[in-house]
């Protein structure tokens, strides 16, 4: 999953990006209202933790501004202790849930993670296509029986080829979806990375079906390929 994190204390955006990140999420994070704002309608993310009192646009300007654009991504407001009108100000302009700070860490991960699950059609924290699974809450990876190590990026990077699974992706949406703002991500890199995944996934299990296919000029595509027309480098 992809998160925004807009906060102008970097002491604690920077400590949410880390956790989160120790956690196998990948976190943009903005430090002002505005380039909160422009990340959140240009970037593909999966939830968005919204601080209220922001420079330049503050988090409930944000929230209306993303609703009226029909931007649903789920959002988690970060409020003051006390500040009770901007919970229900915040909740009435479109937000999903709210988070009273000081907070816990692993209670910001359980709302993360309770918001992320929403938008996926059924409820169960498995992903599976063929005998592949993947499991989004311990982070376990299976295949006929075995489990499969996966390092942080080669888990995302699968997590979302499965969430679009039979679904053609783009280097770019890749890119854009698995990788934060700040990553050197060089034009191989996606090449690099799902060459680890087939390493993993495809390769030790040669009685296929082979999962990960490669669509020349497009992009990539995970699922059971039927017909051989489409190469597999
Ligand atoms: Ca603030």
């Amino acid at each position: 999953m992809k998160l925004l994190v807009i906060e102008d204390e970097h002491k604690i955006a920077n400590s949410i990006k880390k956790g989160l990140e120790q956690e196998s999420f990948t976190v943009d994070v903005a430090y002002d209202g505005e380039e909160g704002y422009d990340l959140a309608t240009s970037g593909n993310y999966d939830v968005i933790v919204l601080d209220l009192m922001l420079p330049i646009m503050d988090g409930l300007t944000i929230c209306r501004k993303l609703r009226q654009d029909g931007k649903h991504t789920p959002i988690l407001i970060l409020t003051a202790r006390g500040q009770l009108e901007d919970k229900v100000v915040g909740l009435n302009s479109g937000a999903d849930d709210y988070l009273v700070k000081p907070f816990a860490f692993a209670e910001l991960l359980a709302r993360v993670r309770a918001l992320g699950r929403r938008p996926i059609q059924h409820q169960s924290p498995t992903l599976k296509v063929a005998d592949l699974e993947l499991n989004t809450i311990n982070f376990e990876v299976h295949r006929n029986g075995t489990t499969i190590p996966l390092s942080r990026k080669e888990f995302s990077l699968l997590e979302y080829l499965m969430r679009h699974a039979n679904t053609i992706v783009t280097k770019d949406q890749i890119i854009n979806s698995v990788w934060d703002y700040e990553a050197d991500v060089l034009p191989n890199t996606v090449e690099v990375y799902i060459g680890y995944l087939r390493n993993k996934i495809d390769k030790p299990y040669p009685r296929g079906p082979e999962l990960i296919h490669t669509v020349r000029g497009f992009g990539y595509k995970l699922g059971v390929e039927n017909n051989v027309s489409i190469g597999t480098n």
